[in-house]
């Protein structure tokens, strides 16, 4: 079975990741490219100047980018879009029937859409039954910020004990701020306490719809008050968070390391093929994880935790990584759509 799919924003940063990972894939095939006017007409090969360590595949090389228009595209279309112009873009192909499965963080707050991780909320798919009311034949299901998946992913087991606040401290990468993103002037020996587009907002926004439940159809979010405080450091891939948590229940510190490193979700369940075997990985050493020895884990999507200790100011304190273009973009987009297909949603 295969199942042939596109890329919105396929020269970018996220677009060359969604072409790498799908390379291999046992389910989806990439049939189609789009992009902007600066791309369209061109061969990718020379519409992008590929940046991945993985090899372009020839297949796709050769492929001509089109317009970021409907019409040509297969049902389903993974959108790795700017954000300046994805919310009419990615309507646009909702209305002409397509399932959009995006990485921009325009649809992601709407009522009516799935902000997904599919360990953490694969309930939340039920909110697609409402997007009807829109008039789409389409859909739009999206993934969160490149950094919230990783506070997301290492808050959810920490549910269970009460979860009450979350201090996070991030250290970012700079492959998260796209091609060619922060100037080498600007980031090389030094780090940037801001990064535009709201980052801190998603943070204390996102986290909070992500680890909420569906009732009644719309999402009730969690009661978790979160402040973000983000940071660009000279890294190439992998986002770093410092977290710190209030509890309302009072578990020892290895009921916590248990929980993590035992959480699980659907596509464990179900055996997607992107699924990681462990979504989070516990490191008992005291100096991980680190972006060098530990965003690559599991193919880049687990998400590594370690230093899990007691905080004077809240109750406990950890350090979580992901990799912010696969966990944290493409990755956790063909899980998502890894995960529809295995619903019946696509
Ligand atoms: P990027 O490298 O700047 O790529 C942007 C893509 O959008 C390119 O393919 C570009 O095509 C296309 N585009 C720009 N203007 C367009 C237009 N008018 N019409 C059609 N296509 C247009 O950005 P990125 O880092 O890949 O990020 C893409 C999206 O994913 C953003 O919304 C970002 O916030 C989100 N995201 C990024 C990360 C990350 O770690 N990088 C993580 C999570 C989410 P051309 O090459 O033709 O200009």
């Amino acid at each position: 079975m295969t199942i042939e799919v596109g890329i919105l924003g396929a020269t970018g940063a996220v677009g060359q990741q969604f072409i790498a990972l799908l390379a291999t894939h046992p389910w989806f095939k990439v049939s189609w490219l789009g992009a902007s006017q600066r791309s369209e007409g061109k061969v990718y090969r020379d519409a992008t100047a590929w940046r991945l360590a993985a090899p372009l595949a020839d297949d796709v090389a050769r492929m001509q980018v089109d317009a970021a228009t409907p019409g040509r595209a297969p049902k389903l279309v993974f959108s790795g879009l700017d954000s300046s112009v994805a919310t009419e873009i990615e309507r646009a192909f909702a209305e002409a029937g397509h399932v959009i499965v995006s990485n921009s963080r325009n649809y992601r707050m709407e009522r009516d859409v799935p902000l997904l991780i599919p360990e953490v909320n694969a309930e939340h798919l039920a909110l697609l039954d409402t997007q009807a009311a829109r008039g789409w034949r389409g859909r739009i299901v999206t993934n969160p910020n490149c950094v919230v998946i990783v506070v997301a992913l290492a808050l959810a087991p920490l549910r269970q004990f009460g979860l009450q606040k979350a201090m996070v401290t991030s250290l970012q990468a700079i492959s998260g701020a796209g091609y060619p993103g922060v100037a080498s002037w600007d980031i090389l020996g030094n780090t940037i306490p801001f990064i535009g587009g709201g980052e801190e907002e998603k943070i204390e926004t996102e986290t909070n719809k992500i680890l909420g439940r569906v009732a009644d159809g719309a999402i009730e979010h969690h009661p978790v008050v979160v402040s973000a405080a983000v940071n660009r450091v000279p890294v190439h891939s992998g986002h770093t968070a410092a977290i710190s948590v209030a509890l309302e229940q009072q578990p020892d510190a290895a009921a916590l390391v248990a929980a993590l490193g035992s959480f699980r979700g659907k596509p464990q369940d179900l055996g997607l093929p992107s699924a990681p075997p462990q979504p989070i990985v516990y490191l008992a050493e005291p100096n991980r994880p680190q972006p060098a020895l530990d965003a690559d884990r599991d193919g880049g999507m687990a998400v590594t935790v370690g230093r899990l200790r007691p905080c004077p100011v809240l109750d406990y304190k950890f350090v979580a990584l992901g990799h912010n273009t696969i966990r944290g973009a493409a990755g956790a987009a063909i899980l998502n759509a890894e995960l529809m297909h295995r619903e019946g949603r696509l």
